[in-house]
């Protein structure tokens, strides 16, 4: 990323190469949606797969769960997202435009009463006029029915239904803490690592994917002794940037920890530090490291008449655990990921656009083609080399359109780092031209040393 990339280009090349598309494109689109091509599935799952490989794989104190997205509807009133998961909404009484109160005026927190909302005179976006109707609380979570509900029951039956789409993985997790406990019995800490889809009903949806209505999230509750908090939070907080930084990435001045004032923590929250990202538009959230106390699982144990506690092997004591949680987005982590890729070069009076992703993460390691797809002794000798390669790496493309040019502009526009060219000399020393994508540097390497 250079000083002046900005995020539509980011965009464009999504769209273009089959990174992103608009959701439900073909129908007009459905805003706060996104769907991912064939390359975006591939970077996505690669970003996952390696945080699921450093945080759970790698380690011995980390466990995997994967909870089923619609929950007990008693899981959101003990996690207090029944009642405080708002946003304020504000209605413009001359063009009838809702918007979220804290982001069309400056200097105004979440918790913006209609008094001091009215003091800040903010226009309305779309009409310019000053006309507004009280502050109402909107609740972000995607309520549905389960069951057989039919439209003429009364709202009793209807309400009794009711559930909701989860607005976060880490209830799941909790949910099934005392089941692991159970079954594993792990020593503390340890960690129960989720990655799966959440849904927030966001008032105006926007920033690309960083905003959207349904997102994934890759979350770790970590289950510590009351009195070693301090120490596991520093703990994680390392972990965080050795993950980011070695195996996403990302670069080290990009990322800046915020250390969040006790007024803007979560309500769950003693201590909070928000991992900021440079992104094309600006320092944004990347992710989050949170100590949620023993919030969630003492609410759990309320709510739930279920005993929560943990039994120490060694003293007996027994305590409800208290929790550390690192939770990140995919698309967050995806568009840092690009973002950080993403180059521009002037070349001869041409822009070059490259994505230097690193070899872990690039949807392909390969691409192999054959200099002319007319001669079919040059296909044959290639598609050896493909299927050679794609046997020892998996992550291979075969490209034989345009000319050679036009196939490097696009390899290098997707983050191939390597293409790998058969020509007639191929047919007699057995060795290939291997094109870097970052230097544009072309060698001679025999077929075995691939
Ligand atoms: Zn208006």
């Amino acid at each position: 990323m250079s000083e002046k990339t900005k995020l539509e280009d980011i965009v464009s090349l999504c769209k273009r190469r089959g990174f992103i598309f608009p959701g439900s494109d073909v129908y007009g689109g459905m805003a706060g949606t996104w769907d991912y091509g064939p390359l975006g599935v591939s970077l996505k799952k690669k970003i996952m797969d390696e945080w699921w490989k450093f945080w759970v794989e790698d380690r011995e104190d980390m466990f995997g769960v994967d909870a089923a997205i619609i929950m007990n509807p008693k899981t959101w009133v003990a996690s207090g997202h029944t009642a405080t998961f708002a946003d304020p909404l504000v209605e413009c009484k001359e063009c009838k435009s809702r918007f979220r109160a804290d982001k069309i005026a400056d200097g105004i927190s979440e918790s913006v009463t209609t008094e001091e909302f009215l003091e800040t005179h903010t226009k309305c976006p779309n009409c310019k006029s000053e006309n507004w109707g009280p502050i109402r609380k909107f609740n972000m979570m995607f309520s549905m029915h389960v069951g057989a509900v039919l439209p003429d029951d009364d709202a009793e039956v209807a309400d009794k239904n009711i559930v909701y789409l989860r607005p976060e993985t880490a209830q799941g997790i909790f949910t099934n803490y005392k089941n692991v406990v159970d079954t594993l019995y792990p020593n503390l800490p340890f960690g129960l690592a989720q990655q799966g889809k959440a849904f927030r009903n966001e008032i105006s949806p926007r920033d690309f994917i960083l905003r959207d209505r349904e997102c994934s999230q890759m979350e770790i509750e970590y289950f510590v002794r009351p009195d070693a908090w301090e120490e596991d939070f520093e703990k994680m907080r390392k972990l965080q940037h050795e993950f980011l930084e070695n195996r996403m990435s990302l670069k080290t001045e990009n990322i800046h920890e915020l250390e969040v004032p006790a007024e803007d923590r979560a309500h769950y929250s003693k201590r909070t530090i928000d991992f900021m990202f440079d992104y094309p538009n600006g320092e944004e959230e990347l992710m989050g490291l949170a100590y949620r106390t023993d919030f969630d699982l003492a609410n759990i144990q309320r709510e739930s008449g279920k005993n929560m506690e943990y039994r120490d092997k060694n003293t007996g004591e027994t305590f409800i655990p208290h929790v550390i949680e690192p939770s990140i987005g995919v698309e967050r982590l995806f568009l840092a990921v690009l973002s950080t890729a993403y180059m521009e070069e002037e070349k001869d009076g041409k822009t070059r656009v490259l994505l230097k992703l690193p070899e872990n993460l690039a949807p392909y390691r390969f691409c192999v083609s054959p200099l002319l797809k007319n001669k079919p002794e040059l296909v044959e000798k290639a598609r050896e080399v493909y299927d050679r390669l794609r046997e020892k790496y998996g992550n291979v493309t075969w490209d034989d359109s345009g000319n050679i040019g036009k196939r490097y502009m696009k390899q290098d526009e997707i983050g191939t780092p390597k293409c790998v060219v058969v020509d007639f000399d191929t047919l007699e020393d057995n060795t290939v031209t291997v094109r870097d994508r970052d230097t544009t540097e072309q060698i001679r390497v025999s077929i075995d040393e691939l």
